[in-house]
């Protein structure tokens, strides 16, 4: 039983997802995980990927293991290029990077079409790294160093994501001194909020992201470019938040910005070329994430851009995204050895494995969950319930809570599904864990993309 739980209508939409984009779940008695993508259970009942046996990559790589199925991650980007080129508007994706990047991706992102989000001069470096074309990235940030953007001008990047004023002074300036002109998206905050499952219109001011179109401060930012010498505002961008499902709150936001780009068409003759609505597309980590296709999110979402555009006599501006999670969140798995069971009797039975929050961060930060199995026993009556726990000294080191799986054993492979977003970027060395390596898999074969960290790696910065 699952997602049934939750509402007639949304099991039924839920249910034609399911069959529409082909997720399986595991039919057995009291069942634990749902395969995506290329996902299923092989012969030896063990977990394959992408045609790949989990428990031979553990074998061949060890673990802490991240695997991501490539087919899908190219399936989402395709998805996305579907559902756009469709509606017969122009626009453009970027993958946002900050949900995971390495080469590899990069490289994919280049044969799928997709532009790059980064928000740092490291994404930046790494997409450059491998040719990515500057022209089709885009940074963002909140504190955008000298240094960075000096380097993001020299590199020519496509534009920068305006989020402050002081921001516009200092694009302007070090601008001048390149003899280089930037363009420039401005990020505002539109009043609206939304997460999973809600949305909520707020007051917005108290954020650190963009400028505020309420309290009159991005409408300020708008001027201050407007006037900048060597920066050119070619639209605007907000993000309302992330694992969204439904489009609610991403219409309220879009209605907004579209009766305040009419005052600026009016007042300051501006009109946008381009809106970027950001990310936020809901994965569905577990059977408590309710489906809500992209096909479906996006299609309501270019009505309502139409929509707002006419009725505000004004022209209908280039749709801009930046989907992370959704491309490659469902695409990644974590694998990890059991090495120590502990049953305390009448309380709980924990399961430590190889790994912990060093690699696997959102359950000790959020309370995340993630559904969990034995990759080597995956036909195994899920009998007991107990507690994942990770290696690391912190008591909320847990990967999942209260959770079934078949009778564990040491040395079991332990797989966590749904970890290809924000999971190996934001590892860290905390307890100098090293960091696992990072497989790709695809039609039988696998691919390393990022090596296992050294211990000589963790400590070749010290002096
Ligand atoms: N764009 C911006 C500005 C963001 O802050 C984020 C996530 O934090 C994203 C895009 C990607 O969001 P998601 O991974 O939920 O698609």
């Amino acid at each position: 039983i699952s997602a049934c739980l939750v509402g007639s209508e949304m099991c039924i939409r839920d249910r034609i997802y399911r069959s529409k984009y082909g997720i399986k779940r595991v039919f057995r008695r009291e069942i634990s995980m749902q395969l995506h993508g290329s996902g299923r259970i092989n012969s030896q009942g063990h977990l394959e990927i992408g045609g790949v046996d989990t428990c031979s990559l553990v074998e061949k790589y060890g673990s802490p293991l991240f695997v991501y199925d490539e087919g899908l991650i190219r399936d989402q980007c395709r998805r996305f290029h579907k559902a756009l080129s469709k509606s017969g508007l122009d626009y453009h994706i970027s993958y946002a990077s900050k949900a995971f990047i390495c080469k590899e991706l990069v490289r994919i992102m280049k044969e799928e079409d997709m532009g790059l989000d980064v928000v740092s001069v490291g994404e930046l470096y790494n997409a450059l790294s491998v040719d990515f074309d500057s022209q089709k990235i885009h940074l963002h940030g909140n504190n955008k160093t000298e240094y960075e953007i000096g380097y993001a001008l020299e590199k020519n990047i496509g534009c920068f994501v305006v989020d402050s004023l002081a921001e516009v002074e200092r694009i302007d300036s070090i601008g001048g001194q390149m003899g280089k002109r930037a363009k420039a998206l401005l990020r505002v905050t539109p009043g609206v909020e939304a997460h999973t499952h809600e949305f909520i219109t707020t007051g917005n001011t108290d954020s650190k992201f963009g400028l505020n179109i309420d309290n009159g401060q991005a409408r300020e930012g708008v001027e201050a470019i407007l006037r900048a010498e060597n920066i050119d505002l070619i639209g605007l961008h907000f993000h309302i938040g992330s694992q969204i499902f439904g489009t609610e709150g991403s219409q309220a936001a879009i209605k907004k910005v579209f009766v305040w780009l009419k005052d600026l068409k009016e007042d300051l003759d501006f009109e946008a070329k381009i809106l970027n609505i950001g990310g936020g597309f809901g994965i569905r980590y577990t059977d408590e994430d309710i489906s809500y296709p992209i096909e479906d999110a996006l299609e309501e979402i270019i009505t309502c851009l139409k929509e707002s555009a006419r009725s505000q006599g004004l022209s209908i501006p280039q749709l801009w995204l930046e989907p992370g999670r959704s491309i490659v969140g469902e695409a990644g798995y974590t694998l990890y050895r059991v090495g120590t069971i502990k049953e305390i009797p009448g309380i709980r039975t924990y399961v430590s494995i190889d790994g912990g929050m060093s690699d696997h961060i959102r359950t000790a930060l959020y309370g995340a969950k993630y559904e969990v199995a034995l990759a080597n026993r995956m036909n195994e009556k899920d009998a007991s319930l107990v507690t994942i726990a990770g290696k690391c000294c912190e008591s909320g080191d847990l990967i999942a809570k209260d959770v079934r799986i078949p009778e564990a054993k040491i040395g079991d492979i332990l797989v966590v599904a749904c970890t290809g977003a924000y999971h190996y970027s934001m590892a860290s060395n905390y307890n100098l864990m090293q960091k696992p390596a990072v497989v790709f898999v695809r039609g039988g074969k696998d691919k390393i993309v990022i090596k296992r960290e050294s211990l000589e790696d963790l400590i070749k910065n010290q002096v």
